[in-house]
């Protein structure tokens, strides 16, 4: 990793509950967009309606097993970042946007967010403060209402990751995640998988 180097960071933050390709559909189209993209995967999210059900370290071994189904253009770009997992409490992107300055003083942050987050951005801890210290970058789900934001439509597969999960409880199966995660999920159990 460089770090102090004056590149272009995209940064994805989600509760990967699981990591899909979805998200990994947003990551190789932005990747040639960025010097880098780091997967922050937060530990205990807020405005969430339910409690993750994998637990922050499942969540970011996922992440970290995603990265190797990439292509090889985006794996050279992408990496995680615990920071959110390795803290107690709620995870606000205010709270990382500042830890992660320290590690990466020259850097330029692009946050990268999703319609839902998009629209429930000026709820966040010190919004006003989050776009002075990032710049926002949405990636437009089809059909999705404009948001106020720079937008990118990436025709990401219309994925959920409440759709995998409940597809995993009925089935124990799912195609919607790359192959290294489905192998992660079956060995940890996780969703009702077999
Ligand atoms: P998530 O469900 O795991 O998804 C991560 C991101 O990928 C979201 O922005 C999501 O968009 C997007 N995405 C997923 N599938 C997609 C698809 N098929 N097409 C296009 N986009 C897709 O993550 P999350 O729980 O919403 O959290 C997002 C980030 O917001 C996290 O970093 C979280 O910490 C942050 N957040 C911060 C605060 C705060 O600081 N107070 C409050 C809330 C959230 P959608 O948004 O459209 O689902």
């Amino acid at each position: 990793m460089k770090f102090n180097s004056g590149n272009s960071i995209g940064l994805l933050g989600g509760t990967f509950d699981p990591i899909h390709l979805g998200h990994l559909h947003i990551i190789e189209t932005l990747a040639g967009k960025f010097d880098q993209i780091a997967l922050i995967p937060t530990g205990q999210p807020w405005m969430k309606p339910e409690t993750p059900i994998a637990k922050p370290k499942q969540r970011l071994e996922m992440c970290e097993a995603a990265l190797e189904d990439l292509t090889e253009a985006a794996q050279e770009k992408a990496f995680v970042i615990d920071i959110e997992v390795e803290k107690s409490g709620l995870s606000y992107t205010f709270d990382t946007l500042q830890s992660l300055r320290a590690f990466f003083p020259r850097d330029n942050f692009t946050l990268i967010l999703g319609t839902d987050a998009a629209f429930s951005f000026n709820k966040w801890k010190r919004p006003e403060d989050i776009k002075k210290m990032a710049e926002i970058l949405v990636v437009k789900r089809p059909g999705a209402k404009p948001s106020d934001f720079k937008e990118l439509e990436v025709n990401a597969p219309d994925i959920s990751s409440t759709d995998v999960r409940e597809e995993l409880a009925a089935t124990g199966k799912t195609t919607k995640v790359s192959k290294n995660v489905m192998a992660y999920i079956k060995q940890n159990g996780l969703y009702g998988s077999k």
